[in-house]
């Protein structure tokens, strides 16, 4: 949804996207109004975005396209919500080479901190923030959890080794979940950073061709 004051009677107007020309007409004192170029070039398909398969590279100053949500397309309940995406320099697990303290410095070194407003309607901001909140949170949880649930159960079943096929098993189910969690729940619930340097932020979208059709841009 686009917003901007009537010049006329000063009374707030809401568009579902930019009309040709840039004219809208004031639904209250029936005014024709340009539309703030500063709003039409913040609502229209930023030409700046660019694509390579399902990553969508965003420069730095460039907008997503606003009145759709970023991620399912709808154009009902949607909201700009500032997002910070962490991308970590893979050049950082050289560091491991030298020990944990040298993968740590690297790490602060190279890690690239980056917010940037997302349109997303009420229904896939809750599930942003759910996958957000809950997969890291099961990751750490699972990996004391499962190994030792496991080795419960294990120990239960047969007293001499079932313990430590039981804790095997556990870590086993906790990578599993690992890689679901983060291909089927976290890729399709978030935009997902690839990276990010000094030119632009990249980031993995669930469904390309869809919002690529939604945004009216081609690959
Ligand atoms: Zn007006
Ligand atoms: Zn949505």
């Amino acid at each position: 949804m686009i917003r901007f004051f009537c010049a006329g009677c000063g009374r707030e107007i809401a568009l579902q996207s930019v009309p040709e020309g840039g004219r809208a007409i004031c639904p209250i004192c029936n005014q024709v109004v340009p539309v703030p170029a500063a709003v039409a070039a913040a609502y229209s398909p930023a030409s700046s975005l660019r694509w390579e398969g399902a990553k969508m590279i965003v420069p730095r100053g460039a907008v997503l396209p606003h009145g759709n949500c970023a991620l399912c397309g709808r154009s009902e309940g949607v909201t700009q919500i500032s997002k910070t995406f962490t991308w970590l320099n893979p050049l950082a697990y050289l560091g491991l080479l030298g020990g944990l303290i040298p993968l740590v410095i690297l790490a602060l070194i190279l890690q690239k901190r980056e917010s940037l407003p997302v349109p997303l309607c009420g229904r896939c901001a809750r599930s942003w923030s759910l996958s957000a909140i809950l997969f890291p949170l099961g990751i750490i949880l699972g990996l004391f959890a499962l190994p030792a649930v496991g080795g419960i159960v294990g120990n239960a079943v047969n007293p001499s080794d079932g313990a430590a096929i039981g804790a095997g098993l556990g870590i086993l189910v906790w990578i599993v979940g690992l890689f679901v969690g983060r291909y089927v729940w976290v890729s399709r619930t978030q935009l997902i950073v690839r990276k990010i340097d000094a030119a632009a932020i990249t980031l993995q979208h669930p469904d390309p061709a869809m919002i690529q059709r939604t945004w009216g841009m081609m690959g």
